[in-house]
């Protein structure tokens, strides 16, 4: 019996924050076996709204393996906006991918989905079975419809070809590389930049809404991890959820406190309940990935968050 070949693995979207996790984990923890090739592909390289650049990638570097991260994403305000111009491109992005992934042999590609495409009026916690039960939330509804059709297109290339595309579902990612942006960062990454701005200026600190709404956090280099055990191990089209347990939910004014900590903030915390809160809680299960994973170690959040702040503080200058 023959060796199978070592995989060639293109990751899409691998400049934003779970790309950079995985090639951190491929490069500095061992991520990668021997005879492996892996390429971090970013959209300087190739826009892959576009089907001719799309091929054009996949001829230059014949992956046997895809882990599909790439969308077109914003902040809410810019979702609401222009619904349908998310729809659209990440509809093109992601039938671009997964079709010339088909075309050229690929023989497993990982989606990238997110916790936005769950239905909004549900029962909780949610599981892999519910996510198209019902609409997503209308704030986003265009880049949310896009991520389920995936899931919609995993299944029909398994059903018409035994092609074995897949996908995750992570809940509320943040880590080194995310975006730190105070307007469209998302709420730890925005949170951190706004803490050491006010530490800095002696201000005090500007939280968006009450504090109370509940999310569950997971460190990019957590995901970074779980993604290479999906690459290599599991075999199902389902998609599956990647998250910390429902009872590690907590609200978003205790990660506040977290943040303070870390970066040694003791000034005043205002709650600006003008804003918005968004959702109050998605809560996700993560019973599937414990059944397969029962001893897989979550990155506590104080400490994902220690570190991510260290990071901020020490990359400064790069950071987004
Ligand atoms: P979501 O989980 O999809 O809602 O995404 P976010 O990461 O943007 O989290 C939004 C929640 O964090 C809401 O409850 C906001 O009110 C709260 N929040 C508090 N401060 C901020 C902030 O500076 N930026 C953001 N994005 N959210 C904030």
């Amino acid at each position: 019996q023959t060796k199978a070949e070592p995989m060639r693995v293109l990751v899409t979207g691998g400049s934003g924050l779970v790309g950079k996790a995985i090639e951190h984990v491929v490069k500095q923890e061992g991520g990668c076996l021997e005879g492996e090739q892996w390429t971090f592909l970013s959209s300087k390289e190739a826009n892959l709204v576009d089907l001719q650049q799309t091929r054009a990638v996949f001829e230059k570097y014949r992956p046997t393996h895809v882990i599909h991260l790439a969308a077109k994403v914003g902040g809410l305000y810019l979702h609401m906006k222009e619904n349908l111009h998310f729809l659209r491109d990440n509809l093109r992005i992601n039938d671009n991918v997964l079709q010339t992934s088909h075309e050229r042999g690929v023989t497993k590609v990982v989606s990238c989905l997110s916790s936005c495409i769950f239905p909004d009026k549900t029962t909780y916690p949610i599981d892999e079975s519910m996510i198209h039960n019902g609409p997503p939330h209308d704030s986003n509804f265009g880049y949310s419809h896009a991520k389920r059709m995936i899931d919609i297109q995993n299944r029909g290339y398994f059903a018409q070809h035994g092609r074995r595309y897949t996908a995750v579902i992570p809940t509320n990612v943040y880590g080194p590389y995310d975006n730190f942006n105070f307007e469209n960062g998302h709420v730890l990454s925005a949170l951190m930049h706004k803490t050491y701005a006010a530490k800095k200026e002696g201000a005090p600190l500007q939280v968006w809404g009450s504090g109370t709404p509940r999310r569950q956090f997971i460190y990019s280099l957590d995901v970074a991890r779980l993604f290479l055990w999906v690459l290599r191990e599991y075999d199902e089209i389902d998609p599956i959820i990647l998250s910390v347990g429902e009872e590690e939910e907590l609200p978003i004014k205790d990660a506040v406190e977290m943040i303070a900590d870390a970066l040694d903030f003791k000034g005043q915390i205002v709650f600006d309940t003008s804003k918005s809160d968004g959702q109050m809680k998605k809560t996700a299960s993560n019973a599937k990935l414990r059944r397969y994973l029962p001893d897989f170690t979550f990155t506590p959040l104080s400490e994902g968050i220690k570190k991510t702040c260290d990071w901020f503080v020490n990359n400064y200058d790069i950071a987004r």
